[in-house]
């Protein structure tokens, strides 16, 4: 069982305590945060995380926002602010996790010897005492673009819990470590990327989320009126092989192995044909690209192909989480994909 050393813990905080402004709250929580909220029923508890990212503030400026209106939930929230340290470092949200840090929301499972796996430990501690009925978990994405929520498998309630806050819904279990794998005890887990992470239209979604998640009775029934959600399931990464360098530019870069067009993060969410111009590329596509579908097979030319050079989908494909960051491409991977209609890419 991991001792709660890291956590500053404060009980129904007054609206004036958590500071005049953003940076103001930020100090005042000093580190990682556990924020207790007394609800009207304090039978049943939720649990808000956010800010696994110290680049991610939307999750952040909504939970200020609430707590400076003075207002109160319908049930307990246990609200988790994790990564206080790398947002605080200058400049102000701009560091994702603190330099040579491992990527918080990749150390939800063991080993938990450094200092970011013994940060997800207490937080997964934090979460075992509280036994919050649900746990949402507010992102950004890097880029600009629509927002979603991510769970691990599909039910009526992840449905439910995600409505809160989107209609567009990711089903993957990639098994990366990630907070929202943890679904045990019956316990609907979800993360919600509520946009990019500079949009002023994803701080105001997190706020009515939030407010949805704090305030309704019963957040596991799904809604009278039913939208219907876009499903995206088990998505297929593309990922960089070792050593292989990437830029993005409008023509091809010579001294790169893989040149992809700008632009490509505007196919986030939408369809791409066979025909669309990804980019530029002087190798085959198996020596540059890793990918893997669920049965551990190499999904590389299901997803990509070269021709003459230049980089197509191999087939109709919906692409999104896309980067246009080299940085990110290396460390995480280029986009996820589905086939067009939503489902998986199968063989
Ligand atoms: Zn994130």
């Amino acid at each position: 069982m991991a001792a709660l050393r890291r956590f500053k813990f404060v009980r129904d905080p007054d609206p004036e305590e958590v500071g005049e402004n953003i940076e103001q709250f930020l100090h005042w929580l000093d580190g990682p945060g556990c924020l207790l909220l007394t609800g009207e029923d304090s039978s049943r508890t939720r649990a808000l995380v956010t800010l696994l990212h110290g680049n991610e503030p939307s999750g952040l400026f909504a939970l200020y926002r609430w707590l400076r209106s003075g207002r109160r939930p319908a049930v307990n929230v246990v609200c988790i602010v994790a990564s206080v340290a790398a947002a605080l470092e200058p400049p102000l949200f701009e560091h994702r996790m603190l330099p040579r840090a491992r990527d918080l929301n990749r150390c939800f499972r063991p080993p938990f010897d450094d200092a970011q796996g013994e940060l997800a430990e207490e937080i997964l501690e934090l979460l075992r005492l509280h036994h919050p009925e649900t746990v949402v978990d507010i992102h950004n994405t890097s880029g600009s673009g629509p927002s979603f929520g991510v769970c691990c498998h599909m039910d009526r309630q992840h449905d439910a819990l995600v409505s809160l806050f989107t209609q567009r819904l990711i089903v993957s279990d990639l098994g990366l470590g990630a907070l929202m794998e943890l679904s045990e005890q019956q316990r609907p887990t979800v993360t919600v990327e509520v946009g990019g992470r500079l949009d002023e239209e994803a701080h105001e979604l997190a706020f009515e989320g939030m407010c949805r998640y704090f305030e309704s009775e019963d957040v596991l029934r799904p809604a009278q009126t039913d939208w219907g959600l876009e499903l995206l399931r088990d998505p297929i990464r593309l990922e960089l092989r070792e050593n292989v360098t990437l830029t993005y530019a409008e023509a091809p870069c010579d001294n790169y192995d893989i040149t992809l067009l700008p632009d490509i993060e505007h196919h986030n969410f939408g369809g791409v044909g066979d025909d669309t111009l990804l980019g530029w590329a002087g190798s085959e596509a198996t020596r540059l690209f890793r990918a893997q579908d669920a049965g551990g097979h190499c999904a590389v030319s299901r997803l990509v192909r070269i021709e003459d050079g230049n980089i197509y989908p191999a087939q109709p494909l919906k692409l999104f989480m896309i980067t246009t960051n080299a940085l990110i491409a290396h460390a995480d991977c280029l986009f996820y994909a589905v086939r067009d209609d939503g489902s998986t890419i199968c063989h």
